[in-house]
């Protein structure tokens, strides 16, 4: 069933109240439709953009240059931030569950084998196919090779990911929830407080607002919060009724450690043979999905190295720079006010380009007629207009030199962090300061993991990778923290002093308050956060459905 907070006479009770419906709230209730559970899912958005709703989440950033403003890489309606993602699916690996003494903060409380059998699950929601994230789990007829006669000692090739539709969560799963009669989803329902029970062991009720001047609480034997890694601190530091620092915050942990991923391009690849030789781009599987190869830092090669976990692709060349005269990337440089903030933003380089630069780009179209009308019309056939989008721009360089875009873990560092400031959005509640904060230990990762990668490929002798080591930090923070994965802001941990929820994803100390969302990981590992938000929800609604008291 679907009504609107605006409409909504008197107040609300339901068995569970989940708060906000994106991937992990949606993920939830998706295991309630059929259940004998009461659920309300409280969404601050309509079933559309409205601007209104967007601003609540404006807020501070500490270094913009760093940070994006947090109104954007994320929207407040219905579906949550999967109405822009990408899709990209990866699950976590063994190595970011198991204790590793070479990076700093305590680390999961939980193992793979904890998760593992969600996945499955968080794949389907997802639309991502089969769980199957190797070349041979996906091909069993073979897939090209990424580099013909790569044997890496400290990278492997094999390991896959996966494109979602990519699947707008509000959108594929309105009529499931609509047609339920244990599920009530409310639309334009901001919940801006969480009020506790006479000691504070227990959310009594929580507090809801419309921007229409509606007000009215919810009581729920259970609350999972599923707002975002931005949200999740913010409303947890804003409930103050009986806790003077916030729920949930007794130790000072809520919005500590907050990270994101490292993410940029860097070097110059030079390949081997000819073009039958390497393979940068997708393959479709078997039950229609888009899988690509990466090369991924092994297990044993982090532990061998001290560093965070690594992955990287063939990329093609940096498309501000003219100089790449390749027609399609100077075609999608001089689209780029067409483009949305979160897609356009690495098109924008570190400064406006120059008059030259643009002529470059003209140049570039103008020489490069055929491939520039393929490209564009491969992307409006395979892209703009197709259900199952083709995932990214993939380009071969013209003049075959490859460079790596990678994707690395950020370490957990406190001082990185999402606080709150006085000022305050329309609804009165307090708006977010973001202030996310790289480590050394960060960078370092990139520098090594490259330079590990690069004697991968001197030994196999199926290409060349340079750079320059000065420059890694530069590339790593040219286009700042990546957009979109908020994590680590109320982690899971043994303890309330090393975290915020316990491994059942519960608030230490809140005997009915649960967190759903990659606000809860202790480490960003090298995957995007997204299957395993949606597998861990999948967790935690199953934890739910175990409960004594329904
Ligand atoms: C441009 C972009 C590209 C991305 N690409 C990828 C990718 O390729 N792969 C990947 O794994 N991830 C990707 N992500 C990240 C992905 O979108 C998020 O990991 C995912 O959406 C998080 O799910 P969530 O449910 O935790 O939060 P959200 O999806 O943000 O949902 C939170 C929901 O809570 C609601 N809400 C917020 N506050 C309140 C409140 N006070 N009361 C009630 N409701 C509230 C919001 O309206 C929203 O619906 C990308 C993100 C962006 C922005």
């Amino acid at each position: 069933m679907i009504v609107d907070a605006r409409q909504v006479e008197g107040d609300l009770s339901a068995d569970i109240c989940v708060v906000g419906a994106g991937a992990a709230g949606i993920a939830v209730v998706l295991q309630f439709l059929a259940g004998r559970q009461d659920v309300l899912l409280m969404e601050a958005g309509g079933e559309d953009d409205e601007a209104e709703t967007q601003a609540l989440y404006g807020g501070e950033v500490a270094d913009e240059k760093l940070h994006a403003p947090p109104v954007n890489y994320r929207r407040r309606a219905f579906g949550g931030s999967t109405a822009i993602w990408g899709g990209r699916c990866m699950p976590f690996d063994p190595i970011d569950f198991a204790q590793r003494p070479w990076m700093p903060g305590p680390g999961w409380p939980i193992g793979i084998e904890d998760v593992m059998p969600f996945y499955p699950a968080a794949n389907a929601i997802c639309e991502a196919g089969d769980f199957a994230y190797t070349a041979q789990a996906a091909f069993p007829g073979g897939m090209r090779p990424l580099l013909k006669g790569f044997a890496g000692r400290h990278f492997s090739d094999d390991t896959l990911e996966r494109f979602s539709c990519p699947t707008d969560f509000g959108k594929r799963y309105r009529a499931r929830i609509a047609q339920s009669r244990h599920v009530r989803l409310v639309l334009h329902a901001n919940v801006t407080e969480l009020r506790t029970g006479v000691d504070g062991s227990f959310v009594e009720s929580l507090a809801v607002q419309t921007l229409t001047g509606r007000a009215f609480t919810v009581r729920a034997r259970r609350v999972v919060l599923a707002m975002g890694g931005l949200e999740v601190p913010r409303l947890l530091l804003a409930s103050r009724d009986r806790h003077a620092r916030g729920i949930g915050n007794a130790h000072d942990q809520v919005g500590r450690n907050y990270m994101c991923h490292i993410a940029g391009s860097l070097g110059e690849v030079h390949v081997a043979g000819d073009a039958r030789d390497h393979w940068h781009s997708y393959q479709v599987a078997d039950d229609g999905v888009y899988c690509r190869r990466r090369f991924a830092l092994r297990a044993q090669a982090q532990a061998r190295l001290g560093v965070g976990n690594f992955v990287t692709r063939l990329h093609h060349p940096r498309i501000p720079d003219p100089a790449h005269r390749t027609g399609a990337l100077s075609a999608l440089m001089l689209a780029k006010p067409l483009i949305s903030y979160e897609y356009s933003k690495r098109l924008h380089g570190e400064a406006a380009l120059s008059l030259d630069a643009w002529a470059g780009h003209v140049r570039n179209v103008l020489l490069d007629p055929v491939d520039t009308a393929r490209f564009l019309l491969h992307f409006l056939a395979r892209r703009t207009l197709a259900a199952r989008k083709f995932p990214t721009v993939i380009v071969r360089p013209k003049n075959g030199v490859y460079t790596l875009d990678f994707h690395s873990e950020q370490e957990a560092n406190p001082q990185s962090r999402v606080a709150l400031v006085a000022a305050r959005d329309a609804l009165g509640m307090q708006r977010i300061r973001v202030d996310w904060r790289y480590t050394q230990g960060d960078i370092r990762t990139v520098r090594v993991a490259a330079e590990a990668l690069a004697a991968d490929m001197a030994e196999s002798g199926c290409a060349r990778l340079s750079f320059d080591p000065q420059t890694v930090e530069a590339c790593a923070l040219r286009d700042g923290a990546y957009g979109g994965h908020h994590i680590g802001t109320a982690r899971m941990a043994t303890t309330a002093a090393q975290g915020v929820v316990d491994a059942q994803c519960r608030v230490h100390g809140i005997r009915n308050l649960y967190v759903a969302g990659s606000a809860v990981f202790p480490t960003s590992g090298q995957a995007n956060p997204t299957l395993t938000i949606v597998a861990l929800a999948v967790r935690l609604a199953e934890t739910l459905k175990k409960d004594v008291l329904f």
